[in-house]
């Protein structure tokens, strides 16, 4: 593996910083008091910015408009932009949007590409993703409760999906729903493109969120499908591969976490050193001066960047040789990059003492709009068991047992 980052991408990365730091932070105050709708018109313009300046969709591929950054070099982009929460969103790579994207670019046809993949990497609306539901363990999903029923050239759609990320004010939802109950499990779901004005395709709540109600793209959606009905056209890539499909859209999408969470815990360990300098505990007497303190600098710089080579390496294998290769890897780094960011924030935060836990800083938001990165996208243990599954699998060949 080179280590080595090519003159270009540096100055691409140097300006990414700059436009976060000088356009994004200052939104940052009124999107903590007064929520996501406030700054939206504001974010616009942002983005228009980063458009204007060559920077729009880092991680698509040029013949869609974006800079065709491979998974490796949208890895360190990430960790610059992801310093601030509004730092993907301004960049128009944000989920699960950016997840969608990937899924249209691959599945959708002219017409759909057309419809939907089009003003999604314009900018000019938002989209959802309905799989997981109440009453149903999102841990497993191909056991699901949502189906899709053919009715002459059209898919009824009955169910219920919660933590439809984003589905405040998006356009179409991508739902996972059952199109063969027959099928084995695996083949049993398809996706389907739902615009969100279809009648029956119904908002009944945003879930409320570690004491806070969100709004619209930073807020969380509980949809009900009450024979709502789409064309079968609508109907994304084959009939029950709607699986299949989402763990595809699931590979790129955890390390895009990933890489987002190294920007988080690089913000947050600045935060913490700068404050280290400048709190005097006593006349003459900095917190920098006090082990404590020393000992959570340098041990979240060396969490840090164990926790960066290892995003980096993962994107690396999965640029040269697929996902499947890399399987092992995505999942230890979706629990070892979300705790690590636990740590290296909750540290930031305490050495900020009071002011950890105001809205004067991103530390408390991040604290709790974070926490949820041990559960989405694969849960803690199920990403380890999966991985401890596999490697002493390998182990049981050797000796001809099973494990
Ligand atoms: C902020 C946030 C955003 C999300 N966004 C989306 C979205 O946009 N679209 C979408 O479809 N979903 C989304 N989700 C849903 C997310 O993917 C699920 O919450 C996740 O898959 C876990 O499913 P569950 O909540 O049903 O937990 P369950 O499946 O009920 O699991 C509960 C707990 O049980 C434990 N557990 C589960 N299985 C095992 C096992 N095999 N062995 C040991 N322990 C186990 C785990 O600790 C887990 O935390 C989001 C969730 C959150 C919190």
């Amino acid at each position: 593996m080179d280590f080595s980052i090519p003159p270009e991408l540096q100055e691409l990365l140097r300006r990414a910083r700059n436009l976060v730091e000088t356009e994004v932070y200052p939104l940052e105050p009124e999107f903590f008091e007064k929520g996501f709708n406030a700054i939206e018109g504001t974010l616009k313009k942002v983005r228009d910015k980063v458009k204007a300046e060559g920077m729009w969709l880092p991680q698509i591929a040029r013949q869609h408009g974006g800079l065709g950054l491979s998974l490796l070099e949208h890895g360190l982009f990430s960790a610059e932009i992801g310093r601030s929460p509004l730092g993907h969103y301004a960049f128009n790579c944000q989920a699960p949007d950016s997840g969608n994207m990937e899924l249209l670019i691959q599945y959708a046809n002219e017409e759909q590409q057309r419809k939907y993949l089009e003003p999604l990497l314009n900018g000019d609306i938002r989209s959802c993703f309905g799989m997981t539901e109440p009453e149903y363990p999102g841990s497993n999903p191909v056991w699901m409760g949502t189906t899709a029923m053919k009715d002459g050239d059209a898919y009824i759609l009955n169910g219920k999906k919660w933590w439809t990320t984003g589905g405040e004010g998006a356009a179409f939802c991508v739902v996972m729903a059952v199109t063969d109950p027959e099928a084995p499990p695996h083949f049993r779901a398809s996706q389907i493109l739902v615009p969100t004005d279809t009648p029956g395709f119904i908002y009944e709540a945003v879930t409320p969120f570690m004491g806070h109600r969100g709004e619209g793209w930073a807020s969380h959606s509980e949809v009900r499908l009450e024979n709502c009905r789409v064309p079968q056209s609508n109907r994304l890539g084959p009939e029950g591969a709607g699986f299949l499909m989402a763990q595809e859209r699931l590979g790129p999408g955890r390390i895009h976490h990933c890489m987002r969470w190294v920007g988080v815990c690089e913000r947050a360990f600045d935060l913490m050193c700068r404050r280290a300098v400048e709190r005097a505990i006593a006349p003459d007497r900095p917190l920098a001066s006090k082990q404590f303190v020393q000992g959570w600098i340098a041990e979240s710089r060396a969490e840090i960047d164990a926790a960066r080579l290892m995003v980096l390496q993962a994107a690396w294998t999965m640029d040269r040789y697929g996902a499947k290769a890399a399987r092992d890897q995505i999942s230890l780094i979706k629990f070892t990059a979300a705790n690590t960011m636990m740590r290296v924030v909750d540290r930031a935060l305490q050495a900020h003492g009071g002011l950890g836990v105001t809205d004067y800083t991103p530390l408390a938001t991040f604290y709790r709009m974070e926490r949820a990165a041990r559960i989405y996208d694969g849960t803690d243990e199920v990403h380890k068991l999966s991985v401890a599954r596999r490697i002493l699998r390998r182990y049981a060949g050797a000796s001809g047992e099973d494990a």
